[in-house]
């Protein structure tokens, strides 16, 4: 794909080349028809104007004008922008404490209860951790048996009280479980809500007073494009959060909330779901992801 926009640019300059001179404005119309490629990858248009005003300044600069392959020189000087606008490298989890708390954050059916299940797998698996998964939904029951489905199949212990109504008390009670067990990683996962409302944020702000998480994700939808920013953005406001794990980016979204998310809230991208089974779950690569925004 990536050599697919770089192919097009050189083309595009040679067309420009056999006209005479490259241009300043040359440079110009290219970058609208980036910024343009950029809005259909679902970048923010604020985020794609800045982005593609940084390259043009960077593109003068190191003379894309009289370069032999500007296409090359410009695709490269965009791939390296981006990647450093999304952090540059891969940001790892914090998981030193023992034990560590991670909160899991998110409106319902963004992926919270699957990436739990892929987190405590991805843990035990990959870092040799012995995680705790905390059933936090109190309003869904599905959400609990779905928790427990996951939980077996990666075989995970998950917390569980039935009994109790109080989200507050059951992650309390996990951590404390978590520690008598000797799980050095506890997992909690919360309700969501179909939309940002005040109960939601009330109620898991005081999830986090009361268990002092040492990772909060915040977990979102790729698919859902702008929302997801906006989303992202109310949840940061309130939690301020420590990472953003995006799923379903298996489907055909090029992943552009990957970067307006990153330079609207100026949190890392953790993680990555690419897919429905515990395995597809990926560590977050900056420059794997502004392969695919450039498309
Ligand atoms: P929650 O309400 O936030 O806990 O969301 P769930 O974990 O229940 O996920 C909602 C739906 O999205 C379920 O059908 C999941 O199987 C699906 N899902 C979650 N993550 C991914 C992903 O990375 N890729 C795909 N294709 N589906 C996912």
């Amino acid at each position: 794909m990536f050599q697919n926009l770089q192919d097009k640019l050189d083309r595009a300059f040679k067309v420009l080349k056999g006209q005479g001179n490259i241009t300043e404005i040359n440079v110009a119309e290219t970058m609208k028809e980036i910024r343009k490629a950029l809005l259909d990858a679902d970048v923010n248009y604020k985020t794609a104007k800045t982005f593609t005003d940084d390259v043009k300044q960077k593109a003068l600069g190191q003379n894309v004008l009289t370069s032999i392959s500007p296409g090359q020189l410009l695709t490269k000087i965009m791939n390296d922008e981006l990647t450093a606008l999304m952090g540059g490298t891969v940001s790892d989890l914090d998981i030193s404490t023992n034990p560590t708390v991670i909160l899991i954050a998110g409106l319902n059916g963004a992926g919270k209860t699957t990436f739990s299940g892929k987190l405590a797998n991805y843990l035990r698996d990959k870092k040799g951790k012995k995680p705790l998964l905390v059933a936090g939904d109190v309003y869904r029951p599905a959400a609990v048996d779905q928790l427990q489905v996951l939980g077996e199949q990666v075989n995970v212990p998950v917390y569980v009280n039935r009994e109790s109504n109080d989200p507050v008390a059951i992650a309390k009670e996990g951590v404390e479980e978590a520690k008598r067990n000797g799980n050095n990683i506890v997992i909690i996962d919360t309700a969501g809500r179909l939309a940002i409302d005040e109960a939601l944020m009330n109620e898991i702000s005081a999830v986090k007073d009361a268990t002092k998480p040492h990772e909060i994700l915040f977990v979102v939808d790729s698919m859902t494009g702008q929302d997801a920013v906006n989303t992202a953005k109310a949840f940061n406001d309130r939690l301020d959060f420590t990472g953003v794990v995006l799923t379903k980016l298996d489907g055909d979204t090029r992943g552009g909330a990957a970067l307006s998310i990153k330079s609207v809230v100026n949190k890392p991208i953790k993680f990555i779901g690419t897919g429905e089974k515990m395995e597809a779950l990926d560590v977050f690569h900056p420059d794997r992801m502004a392969s695919r925004i450039l498309g």
